[in-house]
Protein backbone atom coordinates (compact mmCIF):
# COMPACT_ATOMS: atom_id res chain seq x y z
CA UNK A 1 0.00 0.00 0.00
CA UNK A 2 1.91 3.12 -1.27
CA UNK A 3 -0.63 5.44 -2.12
CA UNK A 4 -3.82 6.88 -0.32
CA UNK A 5 -2.01 5.69 2.85
CA UNK A 6 -3.46 7.67 5.42
CA UNK A 7 -7.14 7.21 3.95
CA UNK A 8 -6.22 3.72 3.77
CA UNK A 9 -5.42 3.55 7.59
CA UNK A 10 -7.87 5.31 8.39
CA UNK A 11 -10.76 2.76 7.20
CA UNK A 12 -8.75 0.79 8.86
CA UNK A 13 -8.03 2.13 12.10
CA UNK A 14 -9.92 -0.66 13.84
CA UNK A 15 -8.73 -3.81 11.97
CA UNK A 16 -6.42 -5.06 15.00
CA UNK A 17 -10.06 -5.55 17.00
CA UNK A 18 -11.67 -7.68 13.93
CA UNK A 19 -9.11 -10.41 13.85
CA UNK A 20 -10.46 -12.86 16.78
CA UNK A 21 -14.29 -11.71 15.53
CA UNK A 22 -16.34 -14.74 14.29
CA UNK A 23 -16.02 -15.71 11.19
CA UNK A 24 -14.41 -12.11 10.30
CA UNK A 25 -12.89 -12.21 7.09
CA UNK A 26 -11.19 -8.74 5.51
CA UNK A 27 -10.36 -7.88 2.32
CA UNK A 28 -8.16 -9.15 -0.61
CA UNK A 29 -7.18 -8.85 -4.10
CA UNK A 30 -4.68 -10.83 -6.09
CA UNK A 31 -4.00 -9.75 -10.29
CA UNK A 32 -4.56 -12.84 -12.08
CA UNK A 33 -4.78 -11.90 -15.70
CA UNK A 34 -3.55 -8.72 -17.21
CA UNK A 35 -3.04 -7.90 -21.42
CA UNK A 36 0.12 -8.52 -22.41
CA UNK A 37 0.86 -7.21 -26.15
CA UNK A 38 1.59 -9.83 -29.19
CA UNK A 39 4.95 -11.34 -29.47
CA UNK A 40 5.79 -8.87 -32.34
CA UNK A 41 4.98 -5.83 -30.76
CA UNK A 42 6.71 -6.79 -27.75
CA UNK A 43 9.34 -6.94 -30.07
CA UNK A 44 9.58 -3.46 -30.49
CA UNK A 45 9.11 -2.50 -26.98
CA UNK A 46 5.48 -2.34 -26.54
CA UNK A 47 4.43 -3.27 -23.16
CA UNK A 48 1.00 -3.62 -21.53
CA UNK A 49 1.11 0.04 -20.20
CA UNK A 50 2.16 1.88 -23.60
CA UNK A 51 -0.17 -0.21 -25.64
CA UNK A 52 -2.98 2.42 -25.22
CA UNK A 53 -0.73 5.01 -26.92
CA UNK A 54 0.72 2.53 -29.34
CA UNK A 55 -2.49 1.71 -31.05
CA UNK A 56 -3.70 5.64 -30.31
CA UNK A 57 -0.62 6.72 -33.06
CA UNK A 58 -2.88 4.66 -35.45
CA UNK A 59 -4.80 7.76 -35.93
CA UNK A 60 -1.48 9.82 -37.31
CA UNK A 61 0.00 6.67 -38.42
CA UNK A 62 3.06 8.21 -35.95
CA UNK A 63 5.72 6.33 -34.37
CA UNK A 64 7.51 6.97 -31.06
CA UNK A 65 9.81 5.37 -28.50
CA UNK A 66 8.48 3.46 -25.35
CA UNK A 67 9.36 6.96 -23.33
CA UNK A 68 7.20 8.86 -26.33
CA UNK A 69 4.64 6.68 -26.08
CA UNK A 70 4.54 6.71 -22.08
CA UNK A 71 4.18 10.88 -22.25
CA UNK A 72 1.53 10.32 -25.22
CA UNK A 73 -0.45 8.17 -22.73
CA UNK A 74 -0.45 10.90 -20.00
CA UNK A 75 -1.50 12.70 -22.92
CA UNK A 76 -4.40 10.59 -23.89
CA UNK A 77 -6.19 10.91 -20.72
CA UNK A 78 -5.97 14.66 -20.37
CA UNK A 79 -7.52 14.94 -23.66
CA UNK A 80 -10.26 12.53 -22.76
CA UNK A 81 -9.43 10.49 -25.41
CA UNK A 82 -9.93 7.54 -23.60
CA UNK A 83 -10.85 4.50 -25.68
CA UNK A 84 -7.42 3.74 -26.51
CA UNK A 85 -7.54 2.99 -22.62
CA UNK A 86 -9.92 0.05 -23.48
CA UNK A 87 -6.59 -2.29 -24.78
CA UNK A 88 -5.37 -2.66 -21.31
CA UNK A 89 -7.19 -5.40 -19.19
CA UNK A 90 -7.03 -6.31 -15.44
CA UNK A 91 -8.36 -9.53 -14.02
CA UNK A 92 -8.42 -9.42 -10.25
CA UNK A 93 -9.76 -12.29 -8.01
CA UNK A 94 -10.97 -10.34 -5.09
CA UNK A 95 -12.20 -12.00 -1.63
CA UNK A 96 -13.13 -10.67 1.60
CA UNK A 97 -16.22 -8.79 0.43
CA UNK A 98 -19.66 -7.93 1.22
CA UNK A 99 -22.53 -8.91 -0.37
CA UNK A 100 -23.54 -4.97 0.13
CA UNK A 101 -20.43 -3.91 -1.69
CA UNK A 102 -21.52 -5.76 -4.63
CA UNK A 103 -24.67 -4.54 -4.27
CA UNK A 104 -22.96 -1.44 -5.37
CA UNK A 105 -19.88 -2.40 -7.35
CA UNK A 106 -22.39 -4.12 -9.78
CA UNK A 107 -24.00 -0.92 -10.75
CA UNK A 108 -20.80 0.02 -12.58
CA UNK A 109 -22.04 -1.44 -16.03
CA UNK A 110 -19.66 -0.61 -18.89
CA UNK A 111 -16.59 -2.10 -19.28
CA UNK A 112 -16.77 -4.48 -15.95
CA UNK A 113 -18.08 -7.36 -15.35
CA UNK A 114 -17.74 -10.23 -12.88
CA UNK A 115 -17.68 -14.13 -11.88
CA UNK A 116 -19.58 -13.98 -8.19
CA UNK A 117 -19.63 -17.28 -6.14
CA UNK A 118 -22.53 -18.35 -6.73
CA UNK A 119 -25.60 -18.60 -3.25
CA UNK A 120 -27.06 -21.39 -5.28
CA UNK A 121 -24.92 -23.60 -5.91
CA UNK A 122 -22.29 -22.97 -3.08
CA UNK A 123 -23.99 -23.24 0.42
CA UNK A 124 -23.65 -20.55 2.87
CA UNK A 125 -22.66 -22.02 6.31
CA UNK A 126 -19.31 -21.70 5.77
CA UNK A 127 -19.22 -18.68 4.85
CA UNK A 128 -17.33 -15.77 6.64
CA UNK A 129 -18.18 -12.03 7.32
CA UNK A 130 -17.35 -8.67 6.77
CA UNK A 131 -17.62 -6.45 9.62
CA UNK A 132 -17.98 -2.94 9.07
CA UNK A 133 -14.67 -0.17 10.00
CA UNK A 134 -16.56 2.22 11.91
CA UNK A 135 -13.48 4.63 11.55
CA UNK A 136 -15.85 7.36 12.26
CA UNK A 137 -15.70 5.82 16.08
CA UNK A 138 -12.98 6.80 18.52
CA UNK A 139 -13.85 4.56 21.77
CA UNK A 140 -12.44 1.13 21.44
CA UNK A 141 -15.10 -0.22 24.25
CA UNK A 142 -17.40 1.06 22.45
CA UNK A 143 -16.29 -0.03 18.77
CA UNK A 144 -15.69 -3.93 20.88
CA UNK A 145 -19.37 -3.39 21.54
CA UNK A 146 -20.85 -2.62 18.33
CA UNK A 147 -18.70 -5.68 16.97
CA UNK A 148 -20.17 -8.05 19.63
CA UNK A 149 -23.57 -7.02 18.60
CA UNK A 150 -22.32 -7.90 14.92
CA UNK A 151 -20.85 -11.30 16.43
CA UNK A 152 -24.45 -12.12 17.88
CA UNK A 153 -26.45 -11.72 14.87
CA UNK A 154 -24.27 -13.37 12.36
CA UNK A 155 -24.09 -16.47 14.87
CA UNK A 156 -27.97 -16.40 14.40
CA UNK A 157 -27.66 -16.09 11.26
CA UNK A 158 -25.71 -19.55 10.93
CA UNK A 159 -27.45 -21.20 13.42
CA UNK A 160 -31.23 -20.65 11.95
CA UNK A 161 -29.54 -21.46 8.41
CA UNK A 162 -28.64 -25.24 9.81
CA UNK A 163 -31.95 -25.05 11.27
CA UNK A 164 -34.01 -25.08 8.62
CA UNK A 165 -31.62 -26.63 6.32
CA UNK A 166 -31.89 -29.42 8.44
CA UNK A 167 -35.80 -29.15 7.57
CA UNK A 168 -35.09 -29.59 4.22
CA UNK A 169 -34.89 -26.46 2.66
CA UNK A 170 -32.43 -25.63 -0.60
CA UNK A 171 -29.54 -22.78 -0.92
CA UNK A 172 -31.33 -20.62 -2.74
CA UNK A 173 -33.88 -20.22 0.05
CA UNK A 174 -31.66 -20.66 3.11
CA UNK A 175 -29.24 -17.54 1.29
CA UNK A 176 -32.20 -14.85 2.54
CA UNK A 177 -31.23 -15.66 6.16
CA UNK A 178 -27.90 -13.91 5.36
CA UNK A 179 -26.87 -10.25 6.77
CA UNK A 180 -25.94 -8.15 3.54
CA UNK A 181 -22.32 -8.30 5.56
CA UNK A 182 -21.69 -11.91 4.64
CA UNK A 183 -18.26 -12.60 2.60
CA UNK A 184 -18.27 -13.12 -1.25
CA UNK A 185 -15.53 -13.79 -3.99
CA UNK A 186 -15.53 -12.75 -7.18
CA UNK A 187 -13.30 -12.49 -10.27
CA UNK A 188 -13.58 -9.09 -11.60
CA UNK A 189 -12.85 -8.54 -15.37
CA UNK A 190 -12.18 -4.35 -15.91
CA UNK A 191 -10.51 -2.82 -18.54
CA UNK A 192 -7.68 0.38 -17.46
CA UNK A 193 -10.91 2.99 -19.09
CA UNK A 194 -13.63 1.62 -16.89
CA UNK A 195 -11.26 1.06 -13.42
CA UNK A 196 -10.52 5.03 -14.17
CA UNK A 197 -14.03 5.59 -14.15
CA UNK A 198 -15.07 3.33 -10.73
CA UNK A 199 -11.93 5.12 -9.46
CA UNK A 200 -13.07 8.49 -10.22
CA UNK A 201 -16.02 7.74 -8.13
CA UNK A 202 -14.82 5.22 -5.67
CA UNK A 203 -11.79 6.62 -4.19
CA UNK A 204 -13.91 9.95 -3.36
CA UNK A 205 -13.99 10.37 0.44
CA UNK A 206 -18.10 10.55 -0.34
CA UNK A 207 -18.22 7.11 -1.47
CA UNK A 208 -18.99 4.43 1.28
CA UNK A 209 -16.17 3.20 3.10
CA UNK A 210 -15.89 -0.73 1.74
CA UNK A 211 -15.82 0.45 -1.33
CA UNK A 212 -13.40 3.03 -1.39
CA UNK A 213 -11.15 0.72 0.90
CA UNK A 214 -11.38 -1.57 -2.46
CA UNK A 215 -10.99 1.33 -4.85
CA UNK A 216 -7.14 1.84 -2.39
CA UNK A 217 -6.99 -1.80 -3.06
CA UNK A 218 -7.09 -1.80 -6.70
CA UNK A 219 -5.70 2.09 -7.09
CA UNK A 220 -2.45 0.63 -5.74
CA UNK A 221 -2.39 -2.57 -7.84
CA UNK A 222 -3.26 -0.81 -11.06
CA UNK A 223 -0.59 1.83 -10.27
CA UNK A 224 2.45 -0.87 -10.20
CA UNK A 225 1.38 -1.88 -13.64
CA UNK A 226 0.36 1.04 -15.60
CA UNK A 227 0.84 4.09 -13.60
CA UNK A 228 0.89 6.76 -16.64
CA UNK A 229 -2.80 5.88 -16.88
CA UNK A 230 -3.90 6.23 -13.69
CA UNK A 231 -1.28 8.95 -11.73
CA UNK A 232 -3.20 12.11 -12.62
CA UNK A 233 -5.93 10.70 -10.09
CA UNK A 234 -3.25 11.09 -7.82
CA UNK A 235 -2.32 14.34 -8.35
CA UNK A 236 -5.85 15.78 -8.54
CA UNK A 237 -7.00 14.47 -5.33
CA UNK A 238 -3.37 16.52 -4.17
CA UNK A 239 -1.98 13.01 -2.79
CA UNK A 240 1.46 11.88 -3.65
CA UNK A 241 3.47 8.22 -2.45
CA UNK A 242 3.08 7.50 1.02
CA UNK A 243 0.81 10.67 1.15
CA UNK A 244 -3.00 11.46 1.31
CA UNK A 245 -5.42 13.24 0.12
CA UNK A 246 -6.39 16.63 0.99
C1 LIG B 1 -21.10 8.46 -3.70
C2 LIG B 1 -22.12 7.65 -4.44
C3 LIG B 1 -23.40 7.57 -3.96
C4 LIG B 1 -24.36 6.81 -4.65
N1 LIG B 1 -25.62 6.74 -4.12
C5 LIG B 1 -26.56 6.03 -4.78
C6 LIG B 1 -27.89 5.93 -4.25
O1 LIG B 1 -28.21 6.49 -3.23
N2 LIG B 1 -28.80 5.19 -4.92
C7 LIG B 1 -28.47 4.55 -6.09
O2 LIG B 1 -29.35 3.90 -6.67
N3 LIG B 1 -27.24 4.62 -6.61
C8 LIG B 1 -26.27 5.34 -5.99
N4 LIG B 1 -25.00 5.41 -6.51
C9 LIG B 1 -24.70 4.66 -7.74
C10 LIG B 1 -24.59 5.59 -8.98
O3 LIG B 1 -25.84 6.20 -9.27
C11 LIG B 1 -24.14 4.78 -10.23
O4 LIG B 1 -25.13 3.82 -10.54
C12 LIG B 1 -22.82 4.06 -10.03
O5 LIG B 1 -21.88 4.89 -9.42
C13 LIG B 1 -22.28 3.61 -11.39
O6 LIG B 1 -21.85 4.76 -12.09
P1 LIG B 1 -22.01 4.90 -13.65
O7 LIG B 1 -23.43 4.74 -14.09
O8 LIG B 1 -21.33 6.20 -14.02
O9 LIG B 1 -21.09 3.68 -14.18
P2 LIG B 1 -21.25 2.80 -15.48
O10 LIG B 1 -22.53 2.08 -15.49
O11 LIG B 1 -20.02 1.96 -15.56
O12 LIG B 1 -21.29 3.84 -16.65
C14 LIG B 1 -20.11 4.51 -17.06
C15 LIG B 1 -20.50 5.76 -17.84
O13 LIG B 1 -21.09 5.33 -19.07
C16 LIG B 1 -22.16 6.22 -19.39
N5 LIG B 1 -23.42 5.47 -19.40
C17 LIG B 1 -23.64 4.24 -18.87
N6 LIG B 1 -24.88 3.83 -19.10
C18 LIG B 1 -25.48 4.83 -19.75
C19 LIG B 1 -26.80 5.02 -20.24
N7 LIG B 1 -27.73 4.11 -20.09
N8 LIG B 1 -27.09 6.17 -20.87
C20 LIG B 1 -26.15 7.14 -21.04
N9 LIG B 1 -24.88 7.02 -20.59
C21 LIG B 1 -24.56 5.88 -19.97
C22 LIG B 1 -22.17 7.32 -18.33
O14 LIG B 1 -21.34 8.39 -18.77
C23 LIG B 1 -21.54 6.64 -17.16
O15 LIG B 1 -20.95 7.54 -16.24
C24 LIG B 1 -24.03 6.16 -5.85
C25 LIG B 1 -22.72 6.25 -6.34
C26 LIG B 1 -21.78 6.99 -5.65
C27 LIG B 1 -20.37 7.06 -6.21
Amino acid sequence: MKYFVHEYNHIEKWKHLRQDLFRNEEPNLRLVGLTVPTKDLVDQGVTTETLPAYTARQSHESEGTHEDDLRLNRKLVSWGHHTCLEAVQFVYLVTGVSKSLAGQWTRHRIGIGWTFRSTRYVKANKNTFVYPALEYLDSEDQVMGIYRAYEREHRRAIEVYEEIRAMGVRNQELRRLMPVGWATAAYVYVNARALRHFFELRLDTSAEWEIRRLAYLMFNDAMTHAPSLFEDMLERAGASPGGHAS
